[in-house]
């Protein structure tokens, strides 16, 4: 069997798909459209046969360039594409490549697929989309599991980390607690991190705090780093713009813990099976985003009858006040983290 998954929505939803492709490849080949930044993520993935990159936005815009990417599609003679992103534009690249097309009866694309299939609401979405490849009839599982994601940093990115922990003074034995302190939704950021760093390292004086993220996110670890060396801390490991993505992958298996927004590096460290702390504000674990490391804990202001909010969080709380993330205290964090966090 050849068969394609479409994905070309966020990070976190790719890296959610990974289970549907490695489902599909224990059947044949899997070629994975997918945008330039998605495609960064499959390097090295032993599931994946081909990447088709649809750069959707720039040179891949318009009608001319949906023909393009779906005469590379018909090219690599897959017969089927599963279609783990709904919009309109991806089930017209299906018919286009002539291909039979498996999606969601949510999606906006609906209209256009050969079969649809349930959306369940109840299900972790890397569940939903690896049931994209039951056939018609199948079973429904009696206790839907969710799928464990998985990555694969090549030998670059693991020798990018181990030298920004060499640079850094990291030894060998000495324990990491990760921070990624960003999201591109201002609601979604958790505006305590620099006090959680100020009270672990009284907490946690052996080990050593990591911030991941974006270039952007650079102010944020120094906010961190200053909370840290006011308590005396060592110091904090800003990589903030420093590693791919893969390299972001590769950093998270050497820690010993992460905190997190509902953001990308959540599912990074789903991924490398990383112990997660999520913090959840606007939006909910309930809509299927929630991490799936062994040992996971959200938290999040479950009074609060306006959560969620939104799908994925706005810029601005449409009530002003913002406690899902202002009343979500360090100390709390903090005693999960001391819980979960495991010295070597
Ligand atoms: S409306 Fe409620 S859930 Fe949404 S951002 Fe404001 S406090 Fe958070």
């Amino acid at each position: 069997m050849i068969c394609a998954v479409i994905q070309t929505s966020f990070l976190g939803d790719m890296i959610l798909t990974t289970p549907l492709i490695e489902r599909l490849s224990r059947e044949g080949e899997v070629h994975v459209v997918a945008t330039p930044v998605n495609a960064a993520l499959l390097a090295n993935h032993p599931a994946v046969t081909s990447v088709i990159v649809y750069d959707k936005r720039k040179t891949d815009s318009g009608l001319g360039g949906l023909r393009r990417v779906a005469a590379r599609l018909r090219a690599t003679g897959a017969t089927t594409a599963y279609m783990a992103q709904g919009s309109w534009r991806t089930a017209a690249l299906a018919r286009l490549a002539g291909v039979h097309s498996v999606g969601f009866n949510r999606s906006a694309g609906r209209w256009l697929y050969s079969r649809r299939v349930e959306y369940r609401t109840d299900w972790h979405h890397a569940q939903r989309l690896w049931a994209l490849a039951n056939a018609p009839h199948d079973a429904e599982p009696a206790e839907p599991e969710a799928r464990r994601p998985s990555l694969y940093p090549g030998a670059d990115d693991n020798a990018r980390v181990t030298a920004l922990l060499e640079a850094a003074g990291i030894g060998a034995g000495e324990a990491l607690i990760a921070m990624a302190p960003g999201s591109v939704w201002a609601t979604k950021r958790w505006p305590s991190y620099d006090a959680l760093a100020g009270e672990l390292t009284a907490r946690l004086p052996h080990s050593r705090i990591v911030v991941l993220g974006a270039s952007g996110d650079a102010p944020l670890a120094a906010a961190i780093s200053v909370a840290v060396h006011r308590r005396g801390g060592p110091p904090v490991v800003d990589a903030t713009g420093k590693l791919s993505l893969l390299g972001s992958a590769a950093l998270l298996s050497r820690c010993a813990v992460l905190v997190t927004n509902d953001s990308a590096p959540l599912h990074l460290a789903s991924a490398m099976n990383t112990p997660t702390i999520a913090l959840f504000g606007p939006t909910v674990p309930s809509m299927g985003f929630g991490p799936l490391a062994d040992q996971r804990v959200t938290l999040g202001r479950d009074e609060l009858t306006c959560r969620p909010c939104s799908a994925h969080g706005g810029q601005a709380c449409p009530l002003g006040h913002w406690r899902c993330m202002r009343d979500l205290r360090a100390h709390a964090v903090g005693e999960a983290m001391a819980r979960m966090s495991r010295p070597s």
